[in-house]
């Protein structure tokens, strides 16, 4: 579930707003619930992404996770892509997500085909790499 953190530019109040989807999110007013003021800065989250920006050149973390949300699948791939580039152990399915992504393919039909596997890769005890060729 998105998370958005605000600073309420009425009350003064940092407030935390939550959205079902990220479409619920784009559509909704956001609305301080301490005053009801719509005058709100959005924060950036330090959670958005789970890996710090030094490999995906000088992006900050809201860039990542305006990124994440445009859906562009492309855009994602590099992301995943630069970020992994340095990581040992991330497994087939980590590099075939990012290889599918980079040439277009969107993200729910990747998930779709590969969800049972992504499962296994994150529940795994992470040795088992390449064992399915
Ligand atoms: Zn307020």
């Amino acid at each position: 579930m998105p998370v958005y953190d605000y600073r309420c530019n009425q009350c003064g109040r940092r407030v935390a707003l939550f959205y079902k989807t990220y479409k619920d999110y784009d559509e909704a007013t956001h609305t301080c619930p301490n005053c009801g003021s719509t005058d709100l800065t959005r924060l950036i989250s330090r959670v958005a992404i789970a890996r710090p920006s030094r490999n995906y050149e000088n992006m900050s973390s809201d860039e990542m996770l305006s990124v994440l949300e445009g859906g562009n699948p492309r855009e994602v791939g590099e992301m995943m892509r630069q970020l992994g580039q340095d990581e040992e152990g991330l497994g087939d399915t980590y590099k075939e997500v990012t290889e599918r992504l980079l040439k277009g393919e969107s993200p729910e039909k990747i998930e779709q085909e590969l969800g049972p596997a992504l499962e296994a890769d994150a529940g795994g005890d992470m040795g088992g790499i390449g064992d399915d060729l």
